[in-house]
C-alpha cells in the first residue's frame, strides 16, 4: 500500500504528547492539517492541531472518528491499542502497520525479532515466577536487571540485580500473573542511537548516530557526534537496516544500542522518532519529525546534513521554573518547551538544544550553566 498526500490534506496522530506536538509542527510547515486522539483536554498536540477528538487511546469509535477526519494516521508512542492499529490498517490509512507496533510493545517480541535478524542482543529469560527468577540468574549471573514485559519507561518497571541479596527484594517486585524478562546486564562503554527513517519506497535514510547519557534510567543529555570508531558506527547502521527491512518500516525509526568493545547490542527500539532525535531540529537540515512526515505522506526523503556537533537536554519537572527564570542569560541555547501545565518532578516539560562546531566547546557551556538538578 503506498499513500500520497498533498498539502492541505490531514495527519491524524495516535497520542497527544510532545512527539505529536513536533510531528504536528513539521507537518504545519508543509501545510498539513493535524487532527489528534488524546484522552487530555490541552495535551501538547491539541495546542497545534486543527481537530481534537478527545477520548481515550483504546476507544474503537473515537480512533474511527480519527480515521474519518484524516487521509493518513500515525502514532506518537508504541502503546497503542492493537485492536484501534489493525482497524486503521485495514481502513488503509496506517502506511506504518501494526506489526512494528506489536513488537515494540514486547520486550521479548522485540529480543525475538533481533535474534532472528542475526544480532546481538543481551543474554536473557523469560519468567513469571520468583523460583524461574532464581534459576535465571544462577545462568545468567550478577548483574542482571529484570524489567516488566510491557509498559515500562524511563525506567519504570526495572530492578537491577547487583549480588545474590537482591533477590529478596526481587521477590515484591514479582507481581503474581504477570511476565517478566531478566536480562545479563552489559557493562557497556557507552549507549547510543540510530534514529533513521524509511521512505514507503524501502528508502533509508541516517541521521548522525547520537550517544546518549542516562541519569536515574531517563535520558539526560545526547551528543553528537557519538564517540565510536567507523567500525562501530557501520554496526550500528547495519544493525538498524536489519531491524528496519525485519520489520517493513514505514517512518522514522529508533534504535538504542549498547557498545562494548567492538560489540553492539540491541537494547530497545521505538517506532517513531525519539528523544534522541530532537537534536536533528536544530543541527540538521530535516528534523526526525519533518522526514517522518514525509515518509507517511509519500514524499521524497531528504538527504540529511548537519552541523558538526549538537547536545541537547532534557528538562524535566524539576528544573523548568529555574530555566525560564535564566532564559535571558542563554542566550545560544534553543528551547522547546511542551506546553504541559503539570510540572511534576522527573516528567519531561522541554529540551534545549545548542548546535557549533565542536562537542567540547558545547559540554563545556553546558558545564557552565548547569541546567539539570537531577
Ligand atoms: P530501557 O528502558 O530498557 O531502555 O532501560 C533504561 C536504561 O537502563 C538503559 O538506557 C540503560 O542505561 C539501562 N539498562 C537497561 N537494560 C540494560 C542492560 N541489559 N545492560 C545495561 N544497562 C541497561
Amino acid at each position: 500500500m503506498t499513500v500520497k498526500l498533498s498539502p492541505g490534506q490531514t495527519i491524524g496522530i495516535l497520542g497527544g504528547g510532545q512527539l505529536g506536538r513536533m510531528m504536528a509542527v513539521a507537518a504545519k510547515h508543509m501545510g498539513f492539517r493535524i487532527a489528534v486522539l488524546d484522552p487530555k483536554e490541552d495535551c501538547p498536540t491539541a495546542q497545534v492541531a486543527d481537530h481534537h477528538v478527545q477520548a481515550a487511546y483504546n476507544d474503537l469509535e473515537a480512533a474511527k472518528q480519527l480515521s474519518g477526519l484524516s487521509d493518513v494516521v500515525t502514532y506518537e508512542f508504541e502503546n497503542v491499542d492493537l485492536e484501534v492499529a489493525n482497524l486503521l490498517e485495514k481502513e488503509g490509512k496506517l502506511p506504518q502497520g501494526s506489526y512494528p507496533l506489536k513488537v515494540t510493545q514486547n520486550r521479548e517480541l522485540e529480543k525475538r525479532v533481533s535474534v532472528d535478524a542475526g544480532l546481538n542482543v543481551p543474554e536473557y529469560r523469560i519468567i513469571q515466577t520468583v523460583e524461574q527468577l532464581k534459576d535465571a540468574v544462577q545462568q545468567i549471573g550478577f548483574p542482571a536487571i529484570v524489567k516488566t514485559i510491557t509498559g515500562g519507561y524511563d525506567g519504570k518497571g526495572q530492578f537491577k540485580l547487583e549480588k545474590e541479596e537482591d533477590l529478596q527484594e526481587a521477590v515484591s517486585f514479582i507481581a503474581p500473573d504477570s511476565t517478566y524478562i531478566i536480562e545479563q546486564f552489559i557493562a557497556f562503554d557507552r549507549e547510543i542511537s540510530v534514529v533513521f527513517t524509511r521512505s514507503q519506497l524501502g528508502e533509508i535514510n541516517y541521521f548522525p548516530i547520537a550517544e546518549n547519557k542516562h541519569k536515574q534510567q531517563i535520558l539526560h543529555q545526547t551528543q553528537i557526534p557519538a564517540a565510536i570508531t567507523e567500525q562501530i558506527a557501520d554496526k550500528a547502521k547495519e544493525t538498524a537496516r536489519k531491524l528496519a527491512e525485519e520489520l517493513d518500516v514505514v517512518g522514522t525509526f529508533t534504535v538504542e544500542l549498547f557498545v562494548n568493545e567492538d560489540n553492539v547490542y540491541v537494547n530497545e527500539m521505538a517506532p517513531r522518532p525519539h528523544n534522541s532525535g530532537h537534536y536533528t531540529i536544530e543541527a540538521c537540515n530535516v528534523s526526525q519529525f519533518e522526514q517522518h512526515v514525509r515518509a507517511i505522506c509519500g514524499l521524497p526523503l531528504l538527504t540529511v546534513q548537519a552541523f558538526p556537533a549538537a547536545v541537547m537536554v532534557n528538562i524535566l519537572g524539576e528544573d523548568r521554573e529555574e530555566l525560564f527564570r535564566r532564559l535571558t542569560d542563554l542566550p545560544e541555547f534553543h528551547l522547546h518547551d511542551y506546553g504541559k501545565e503539570e510540572a511534576r518532578p522527573k516528567r519531561k516539560m522541554g529540551h534545549v538544544t545548542l548546535i557549533g562546531n565542536t562537542l567540547d566547546e558545547l559540554l563545556h557551556r553546558i558545564e557552565e550553566n548547569k541546567l539539570a538538578t537531577w
